[in-house]
C-alpha cells in the first residue's frame, strides 16, 4: 500500500471520523451475502475505535442496517445503510429513513423474468432495494445488466441499477451512499471532523465524491476503484491491520492523524 498522492494526506487538526464500506473492504466476499465471515477481534477492535473517536465511526452498505446490527452483534454502531436509505447517526439512536416507495410489482416480476434466464444468478430482497448476485455466473452478466436497466427505465426514472462486484443493485434513484455521508455530517459526532472513508467498489464512489468535496481522505481496498483512493489497501486483511494498528496508536496517546500518517510511513519503509 502506497499513499497515492502524499500531499493529501491527512491534516492534524480536526478529530477523525471513520466511513467503513462493509462487504470487500472489512469482510472477504463469500459464495453468497450471508455466508460472510467476521474475522476473530473484528468486533472489539471496532468497539474499540467507535470509542477512541468519540462516536465518529460508521459503517456505511448496501446491506440493511438490522443486517449489519446482526453481523456486528451486540455493536449497534452509527450507519448508513441500504444505500443511502438508511442512517443511523448514533450509536444505538433511531434509523432515519428516506421516504421511498418498495419495488413495484411490475418491477419486481420484470426482475424476476430476467433473473430466471440465468440459472445461477440470484435475487436478494432487501425491503427498499434489491441486488442481483451474479458472482457464480461464468457470462452473461453485462446481458443480464442490460436488462435489468431496461426494467428500472420502466419505472419512469424513479429507480437505477449501481453496477458492483459481481452484484447489480436495484435502488431508488434519489439515494445513495454519498447522500446517506452526508445526512450523518449533519450531526454530532460526525460534524465537523475530518472523514477518511475505506471502500473497495464503484458503489463507493459517490461517498469517496462527498469526502473529497469536504477535504477528507479516501482508501480504496482492492484493485476496482484502486485508482479512486487517496491510499491504496490490497484487501480486508490489510484495512484490519491497519485499523489496528491505528487503534493501539490512538490507544498510546496519539491523535488520530499523527496515527494514521505514522502508519502510512511505516508501511512505505517496507
Ligand atoms: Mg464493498
Amino acid at each position: 500500500m502506497a499513499w497515492m498522492s502524499p500531499a493529501r494526506a491527512p491534516e492534524i487538526g480536526k478529530p477523525m471520523a471513520l466511513l467503513l464500506d462493509v462487504d470487500g473492504t472489512l469482510l472477504e466476499f463469500a459464495p453468497r451475502p450471508d455466508a460472510v465471515v467476521v474475522p476473530p477481534g473484528l468486533v472489539r477492535l471496532l468497539a474499540a475505535l467507535h470509542d477512541r473517536l468519540e462516536g465518529a465511526l460508521a459503517l456505511v452498505s448496501g446491506r440493511s442496517i438490522d443486517t449489519l446490527d446482526g453481523l456486528f452483534d451486540p455493536l449497534r454502531l452509527p450507519a448508513v445503510g441500504l444505500h443511502g436509505i438508511e442512517r443511523r447517526p448514533a450509536y444505538g439512536g433511531a434509523v432515519d429513513r428516506l421516504p421511498v416507495e418498495p419495488p413495484s410489482p411490475r418491477l419486481l416480476a420484470a426482475i424476476g423474468q430476467a433473473v430466471r434466464r440465468y440459472d445461477s444468478a440470484f435475487i436478494e430482497h432487501k425491503g427498499s432495494t434489491l441486488a442481483v448476485h451474479h458472482r457464480l455466473m461464468k457470462d452473461g452478466a453485462d446481458l443480464l445488466h442490460r436488462e435489468l436497466k431496461q426494467a428500472c427505465a420502466a419505472e419512469g426514472g424513479e429507480w437505477t441499477t449501481l453496477r458492483g462486484r459481481q452484484v447489480i443493485e436495484l435502488k431508488p434513484a434519489l439515494a445513495d451512499k454519498g447522500h446517506g455521508c452526508e445526512a450523518l455530517f449533519a450531526h454530532a459526532p460526525f460534524a465537523g471532523r475530518h472523514a477518511v472513508a475505506f471502500g473497495d467498489d464503484t458503489t463507493d464512489l459517490d461517498m469517496f465524491a462527498a469526502v473529497s468535496r469536504w477535504g477528507g481522505t479516501n482508501i480504496s481496498v482492492g484493485a476496482r476503484i484502486a485508482g479512486a483512493g487517496h491510499l491504496r489497501l490490497a484487501s480486508p486483511r490489510q484495512t484490519l491491520a491497519v485499523l489496528l494498528e491505528l487503534d493501539r496508536a490512538i490507544a498510546a496517546g496519539a491523535p488520530p492523524h499523527s496515527a494514521l500518517r505514522q502508519i502510512v510511513e511505516s508501511t512505505r519503509a517496507v
